[in-house]
């Protein structure tokens, strides 16, 4: 599946309606370019999930987790120096936990290494535009 936002609010939007959707234990892959999106859409699954707490990019903290209807750990891989790291930061774990859904930006990070039935979320700048396409993650 394919959408176009259009701005910000409506790639938030997005992420919100996807996260309706989840029931636990789910892994969202969200691939795309520094600038793309990805933490405006993680943003909008945290807001689905019904996160109260302001939700920053973890970036420097790797991980950052939630509470909401489900848990969230939201993970920026991108400093990663080898997909070991991962494993060391509990990543697999978090992908494994049945009560939370588990959403990465810069899953190209993990080596190839992807959990199983992860769902990936690929955002394409296109001018003003986004173009957001939804499919299963490549093993
Ligand atoms: P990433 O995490 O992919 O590096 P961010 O989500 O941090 O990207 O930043 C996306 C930037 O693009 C934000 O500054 C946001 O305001 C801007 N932007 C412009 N149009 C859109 C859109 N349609 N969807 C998402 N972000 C957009
Ligand atoms: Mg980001």
């Amino acid at each position: 599946m394919k959408i176009v936002t259009r701005s910000p609010e409506e790639t938030l939007e997005a992420g919100r309606a996807l996260a309706q959707t989840l029931t636990g234990g789910e892994v969202l892959l969200l691939e795309g370019d520094l600038g793309a999106g990805k933490t405006v859409f993680a943003k909008g699954v945290g807001l689905g999930l019904g996160v109260r707490e302001l939700m920053t990019s973890p970036t420097f903290t790797l991980l950052n987790v939630y509470e909401g209807r489900l848990k969230l750990y939201h993970f920026d891989l991108y400093r990663l120096s080898s997909p070991e790291e991962a494993e060391e930061a509990g990543f697999y774990e978090c992908a494994d936990d049945p009560a939370g859904v588990t959403v990465a930006e810069w899953p190209e990070r993990l080596g190839g290494r992807l959990p199983e039935k992860a769902l990936r979320v690929r955002i394409r700048k296109k001018g003003e535009e986004r173009e957001i396409d939804y499919g299963p993650a490549d093993h």
